[in-house]
């Protein structure tokens, strides 16, 4: 379990300040009340008092002291249903004045004893989208608007994608970070790739996972900027691509290869790889341009260590470790 730290750190922040703008916000309202009925206030007052009045009882004495403080419970019942009264007749709700936190469960904590709340995990996947790269594409491109149908050109190719959509539901269902496993795809433009790997990656996310989505070129010019001087530090996003639980490479082979783009690819890839951290690589690149493009250092990698899939007509399931 790794959400993106960035997005942790910033939303554990704003979940400090929560429960005491909620606390600032109903000692507001309370105010108001205050200045406008009298009676309210002398009533809070005496409310706020029950905790020395309890323990003056106590100091007076065991002899009837659970009488006295049954009195006293009583006497701050009235009180409450008078002040619940004179609100309810001036128009205001009878709780105008209590703490209301947006999340009732955690107080707005973001945890609920040592769990954390489902408020909280939901702040920390809505980010996720966003700081993933797939913000967008996830409206459109999950698992639920995959439409297998679509693919029945021919009863091969439907055998195909029917297989290739169920081994990426059990990838994204069984996910974890460290665990080695890496897909490939491969075939041309427009038959899946981008869609069924967001979907993998909507799905990591809301397991609590922190993905990092984009094309080999945007991640190219990340090191880019570094490699011209144009940035000193390296970038949160850079950094990513590193530690992110599962790294999503798209439309590899789209971009202008030289040797500093392979060193990049290869660092990149191999780093991940003796972490055994996940990744999903897309390209429309075949197995014969992918070697005559890169060096023998990438595609071993490439074919040796990740599950190659063909999205195509045929029936083209490359097996493991073909190299
Ligand atoms: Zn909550």
């Amino acid at each position: 379990m790794g959400y993106n730290p960035e997005n942790y750190r910033k939303i554990r922040e704003e979940y400090e300040s929560k429960p005491q703008r909620a606390r600032d916000a109903a000692k507001r309202r309370a105010d108001e009340l205050h200045e406008r009925f009298e009676t309210v206030a002398q009533i809070d007052r005496v409310l706020a008092e029950t905790g020395p009045r309890i323990l003056g009882e106590a100091l007076k004495g065991r002899e009837g002291l659970d009488d006295r403080i049954a009195r006293l419970r009583a006497e701050n019942e009235e009180l409450r249903k008078m002040r619940a009264q004179i609100l309810e007749a001036n128009g205001y709700p009878a709780d105008y004045s209590s703490v209301k936190y947006e999340c009732p469960k955690c107080s707005d904590t973001g945890y609920v004893g040592v769990e954390m709340c489902d408020c909280l995990k939901k702040r920390l996947i809505l980010a996720g989208y966003e700081s993933s790269g797939i913000g967008k594409l996830i409206a459109t491109q999950s698992f639920e608007t995959f439409d297998l149908e679509k693919c029945r050109g021919s009863e091969r190719q439907y055998e195909n994608m029917k297989k290739i959509l169920s081994v990426c539901r059990s990838y994204a269902d069984t996910f974890e970070a460290g665990n080695g496993r890496n897909l490939l795809f491969m075939g041309t433009t427009g038959l899946g790739k981008t869609h069924l790997s967001t979907s993998i990656a909507k799905v990591v996310i809301e397991r609590g996972y922190d993905v990092v989505y984009d094309t080999f070129q945007n991640i190219l010019n990340d090191f880019e900027q570094e490699r011209f001087g144009r940035s000193t530090e390296p970038s949160e996003r850079k950094r990513g691509y590193y530690s992110c639980d599962l790294l999503i490479i798209d439309d590899l082979g789209a971009e202008l290869t030289n040797q500093f783009t392979i060193s990049v690819l290869y660092n990149l890839i191999n780093t991940r790889l003796n972490n055994s951290a996940p990744m999903i690589i897309n390209t429309n690149l075949l197995v014969k341009e992918m070697r005559e493009r890169y060096n023998d250092r990438v595609t071993s990698r490439l074919y040796g260590e990740f599950e190659s899939y063909m999205f195509f007509g045929e029936d083209m399931r490359i097996k493991k470790n073909l190299s």
